[in-house]
């Protein structure tokens, strides 16, 4: 079995179709992200999961509408963290990448934030970074010299590793450097899509040698598609490509890589191995 441990599941015009698909690729459990559009939808991930046995739910205010963290939406994920089918905070993080997005201090803000509000409900954060590298000159102008991941980590080493909880690095695109402080930390990387692209050789060699036991797959569907399907829109059955390919990476068997992700993900969250069905 195959768990798709980052996927947004809001905007699909035939759920059912797709969990049904999800379901012949073997994958037996989503992490439904509960971003929204922004927070007034951020509760959208954890109806699904109040109607879907095979769904869990996160909740939380993207670092693009870090602006939006009011106290009243700030109320509201602390009462949706609550429920016991949200299992994580998120995603949360810094998005130094769009220069559109909210200022530092905003993203900062928001972040820390919301950590508490994880702490409170002792419940793991999955986290968004994403640096100025690739962006824009206008956006680098706006982010520069500020680095997304020296800030994430040292936002998280000051506000999270005191609470000792874990974490997941969703999509993580980092180097090997911030994968290692990531493991250090207590996060799980998750690899999306992306991992199978040419390009993504850093990605690769992060995927290739990380501890087993800190491992996770995940589509970030309907985004990020994984090579042969490219470009298409991807869905939560499609992380059965992103599997075999880490599995080739790591040498080892796809059904090996299953269930090592599998476990681990049981190990982060084990309240979904014995969650009480739905009513
Ligand atoms: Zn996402």
């Amino acid at each position: 079995m195959l768990i798709d441990s980052h996927c947004h599941l809001d905007d699909y015009p035939d759920l059912p179709a797709i969990l049904a698909r999800a379901r012949e690729a073997g994958v037996g459990t989503l992490l439904a992200i509960g971003i929204g559009d922004g927070p007034a939808t951020m509760h959208r991930a954890l109806d699904l999961a109040h109607q879907h046995p095979e769904i869990f739910a996160t909740a939380g205010i993207h670092p693009q509408e870090a602006h939006q963290t009011t106290p009243e939406n700030l109320a509201k994920l602390t009462a949706l963290a609550a429920d016991p089918r949200c299992i994580a905070i998120g995603e949360i993080g810094l998005d130094y990448y769009h220069l559109d997005n909210p200022d530092i201090p905003t993203q900062q803000a928001a972040f820390i934030a919301q950590m508490k509000i994880a702490a409170a409900a002792r419940k793991p954060i999955t986290i968004h970074c994403r640096t100025s590298e690739l962006a824009i000159p206008a956006a680098k102008a706006k982010y520069e010299p500020a680095d997304a991941w020296e800030d994430l980590l040292r936002l998280i080493h000051e506000h999270w590793t005191p609470t000792n909880l874990p974490g997941i690095m969703h999509c993580f695109s980092g180097n090997e450097d911030q994968a290692a402080r990531s493991l250090a930390a207590g996060f799980y990387l998750s690899f999306a899509g992306n991992v199978t692209y040419p390009k993504s050789t850093t990605i690769q060699a992060v995927a290739a040698t990380a501890p087993a036991d800190r491992i996770l797959v995940e589509t970030d569907a309907p985004f990020l598609a994984p090579i042969p399907l490219r470009g298409q829109t991807n869905e939560p059955a499609h992380v059965a490509h992103t599997a075999r390919f880490v599995a080739a990476l790591r040498g080892i068997t796809p059904e090996a890589l299953a269930a090592s992700t599998t476990a681990n993900f049981g190990a982060l969250f084990p309240e979904t191995l014995s969650a009480s069905p739905l009513i």
